[in-house]
């Protein structure tokens, strides 16, 4: 995966051929990652590359439901935080499963954590699954949007839950 440098601490791990990509924010409480790439090793290989351990991680976030964002869960010990709606659906589909990727927490419409000094914002979208989010990072201006800017760009469609959501950043 390439690796772009957005801001002081905040690094996004793109796949070159528009596959899974994941966000990594150092705080002084410990990494936080938003979503997960499809398998713990895949993200686990990533985390090396910037000699980060996943017990470094202090928290997960996860988008939304989809196994190329939710399939490496498992990988950590942390909390893991989605939309409630995306936490029931990824329950429902993991539970029976001999190592399910697990989400622990979850909020409905937005939630405001700091963590480690850092200011996060979770939004709730919807648009590309039910329980589609984002998370916005106001100090350092970085939006988060899992598959769905990138969805709704690809096919120039008017996804109106996504754009709701965005217009009610604070400065937008
Ligand atoms: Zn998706």
């Amino acid at each position: 995966m390439d690796i772009h440098d957005l801001s002081h601490g905040v690094k996004a791990f793109m796949s070159p051929r528009g596959g899974p990509s994941f966000g990594l924010i150092q705080t002084t409480a410990g990494y936080v990652v938003v979503d997960t790439t499809s398998y713990p090793s895949v993200i686990r290989g990533c985390l090396e590359n910037v000699e980060v351990s996943p017990s470094d991680v202090c928290l997960v976030f996860v988008t939304h439901s989809h196994t190329d964002h939710a399939g490496g869960i498992s990988l950590f010990d942390c909390p893991v935080l989605a939309h409630k709606l995306t936490y029931q659906r990824i329950i429902k589909r993991e539970k029976s499963k001999e190592i399910p990727n697990l989400p622990t927490e979850y909020f409905e419409d937005k939630h405001q954590r700091d963590i480690g000094g850092v200011l996060f914002e979770f939004m709730h979208t919807g648009g590309h699954t039910p329980g589609s989010s984002v998370v916005w990072l106001p100090e350092t201006r970085v939006l988060f949007g899992g598959g769905c800017p990138k969805l709704a760009q690809r096919l120039s469609c008017p996804a109106t839950g996504i754009f709701a959501g965005l217009k009610s950043l604070p400065g937008s």
